[in-house]
């Protein structure tokens, strides 16, 4: 291996394990239980096939006009990508080029210390309070940028629009990216705020909320100043991140309010139920704005449910990290796959 000192080492992200199994009960990648709008179907299913001899719109206009209705902003303030991941480490290869520290929590979406180490980004992580809250002041200090969840993962806590509209405030010379994946589960989005602060970048994926994981698609939304420094970065790397099929089916969802909205009413309101569930078997949860619910048991640890509800086939996520590691993370899935985990979280209590 004489090439060995001449290659890039890295630590990659693991994403929530997948199976081959259909059996399983899959609660451990934030994925939405219900499938995507039917208009996306129609709208793949009648794409015309021999277009695809064909490279895809490399501005992906459809999409981004579809999304500039929803949001009610132009289309000079949208950028789309690959699935939010691909938004992200596009938005840190182009925003965080300074020497200081950019600043994210220390429990928080376990990709962010991956792109700092992948592009030699400097990072410090101010530790959420005891209720796993994010800190204000801590994000006071001199930094080279700021990125958090709103709502935060894996803890699904969110914050209110004054709190995103304070940070901004308090630190108007760096870039501040809110990653939005999880806010249509009953956050407020930052986008309106895009208007008075040009250094505000939102992201949303169309994984979660839209039943999309599969497709890949991500969004950012910003000041046209630094859209228009996204698309030069990606432009310098890769043009066509977003394939044909992805534009039409992302495009006919976001189209599709009425099915958008009746599936997050039923996701949250399997969600509040499971709340209650949990509580009445002894597990602490913490108030969740996501798709997801953290928990943790009085009594018993979070590897053991991990390992023991494994081998009755339901997957949900645990964490060998600090602060979080007997803590459990669930996707909020069917109320029939939710029924079938308390059963078996039942029997394991017992
Ligand atoms: N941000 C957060 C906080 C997430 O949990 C995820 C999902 N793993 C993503 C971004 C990325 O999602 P995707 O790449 O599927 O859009």
């Amino acid at each position: 291996m004489l090439w060995a000192d001449k290659i890039r080492v890295v630590k990659p992200y693991v994403p929530g394990e997948q199976s081959k199994n259909q059996n399983i009960i899959k609660l451990n990648a934030n994925e939405n239980p219900y499938p995507p709008s039917p208009e996306v179907k129609k709208a793949i299913s009648e794409f015309d096939f021999d277009t695809l001899k064909k490279y895809p719109d490399a501005n992906s206009m459809e999409l981004k006009s579809a999304l500039a209705e929803n949001y009610n902003i132009k289309t000079e303030n949208v950028f789309v990508g690959n699935g939010s991941d691909d938004v992200l480490a596009l938005a840190f290869m182009s925003f965080f080029n300074s020497n200081k520290p950019i600043l994210f929590p220390d429990i928080t979406y376990s990709f962010y210390p991956v792109w700092c180490s992948l592009f030699n980004i400097p990072y410090e992580n101010p530790a959420l309070d005891d209720n796993f809250r994010i800190v204000l002041k801590d994000y006071e200090k001199e930094n080279g940028g700021i990125i958090i969840p709103n709502p935060n993962a894996p803890t699904g806590i969110g914050e209110n629009l004054s709190f995103i509209e304070e940070l901004l405030q308090k630190n108007q010379d760096v870039i501040v990216i809110i990653d939005e994946a999880y806010v249509d589960f009953g956050c407020e989005s930052a986008i309106p705020l895009i208007e008075k602060y040009n250094n505000l970048v939102v992201v949303q994926t169309f994984s979660k909320s839209r039943s999309l994981a599969g497709l890949r698609v991500g969004a950012a939304f910003a000041s046209k100043e630094l859209i228009s420094i996204l698309e030069a970065v990606k432009n310098s790397y890769n043009s066509y991140t977003l394939d044909s099929l992805a534009l039409v089916g992302a495009t006919a969802s976001v189209k599709d309010k009425k099915y958008f909205e009746e599936t997050i009413k039923k996701i949250i309101n399997t969600r509040e139920n499971a709340v209650c569930e949990f509580k009445k078997l002894g597990f602490k949860t913490y108030e969740s704005k996501t798709n997801f619910l953290l928990v943790s048991h009085e009594k018993i640890h979070a590897k053991d449910i991990f390992l023991k509800l494994k081998e009755k086939d339901i997957f949900v996520r645990y964490f060998n990290s600090k602060r979080i590691d007997n803590c459990l993370r669930i996707t909020i899935g069917t109320d029939e796959e939710m029924d079938k985990l308390f059963s078996a979280l039942k029997e394991i209590l017992a």
